[in-house]
């Protein structure tokens, strides 16, 4: 089927065993995050997802340690991004690269593809399907199947014939969700635009993500020398792996901390030599 992305399976033999204890984030890492079922838990309505109390700070602290090599990749809207994380402002790639939004806080958009008849179809799914919802981005269109998964295929061969007669756009499959998005973004090309330039350039990449629609980031940065950890089941090229997003925040913390300490380290020596010159 051209155009279609179907679930991501591997060949069992394609990737090495799990590591389940996760990389040393060092100063030196550039460090990009999925949002939904990565730092957060995935909810039953995608605004209802519950940001948890210290992640916000948690963010901005690792983002100030890493000198603002810091970035979310997701397949959100910037806005929702943005309106979960307030007031933060990280560089965000959105909508899987088609908004990005670069250290300086200029935003790069792609122009969006002839999307009205991929609408109408969704629309139209979504009017004679009570449990389908449709999501309308700046440059994709969603179909959210949570509340109907056994109209999966359905939705599937729906999106699939508007895909095969519209210009410039790929159907992507993720948790629940077909997107109709510009042809060849992804979370890899947006990494790797991330990693052309400071203060991401020179620094070995690390990204966490939790959906089949991360995939493509985790080959991206793994073939960039860097390391992938893949949140929750399913099969994954990501080399490490944790169980939840709880668990992936509890090693945010941790790599916070160990970041910390050098610096700690540091003041303790300065002030030994200090109190040694005093004395
Ligand atoms: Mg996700």
């Amino acid at each position: 089927m051209p155009g279609v992305f179907p679930p991501f399976r591997p060949a069992p033999s394609s990737f090495p065993p799990d590591r389940t204890v996760l990389p040393v984030l060092t100063a030196q890492t550039a460090l990009f995050l999925d949002f939904d079922g990565t730092l957060a838990d995935i909810a039953t309505e995608p605004e209802l997802v519950v940001v948890p109390d210290d992640l916000i700070g948690l963010l901005e602290q690792l983002s100030i340690r890493l000198d603002g090599a810091l970035a979310l990749v997701s397949g959100r809207k910037i806005t929702d991004l943005d309106g979960f994380l307030s007031p933060l402002r990280l560089p965000t790639a959105a909508e899987h690269g088609a908004q990005q939004r670069m250290p300086s806080g200029d935003m790069l958009s792609l122009a969006a593809p002839p999307l009205h008849e991929v609408i109408r179809v969704a629309q139209a799914l979504a009017s004679q399907h009570t449990g389908l919802r449709v999501e309308i981005k700046s440059a994709a269109v969603a179909v959210h199947y949570r509340h109907a998964p056994e109209l999966e295929t359905f939705c599937l061969q729906a999106l699939a014939e508007i895909v095969k007669i519209t210009p410039g756009v790929e159907l992507m499959q993720g948790k629940c969700v077909f997107e109709v998005k510009p042809s060849g973004i992804s979370k890899g090309s947006a990494m790797q635009l991330f990693m052309s330039a400071p203060p991401f350039s020179g620094r070995l990449p690390l990204f966490a993500g939790d959906d089949t629609t991360d995939e493509a980031g985790f080959a991206a940065v793994q073939a960039m020398g860097g390391a992938a950890i893949k949140v929750g089941e399913g099969i994954s090229l990501a080399v490490y792996r944790c169980a939840s997003p709880a668990q992936l925040r509890q090693w945010l913390r941790s790599s916070l901390q160990a970041l910390d300490k050098p610096e700690a380290a540091e003041v303790t020596a300065h002030q030994r030599q200090v109190d040694e010159a005093a004395s």
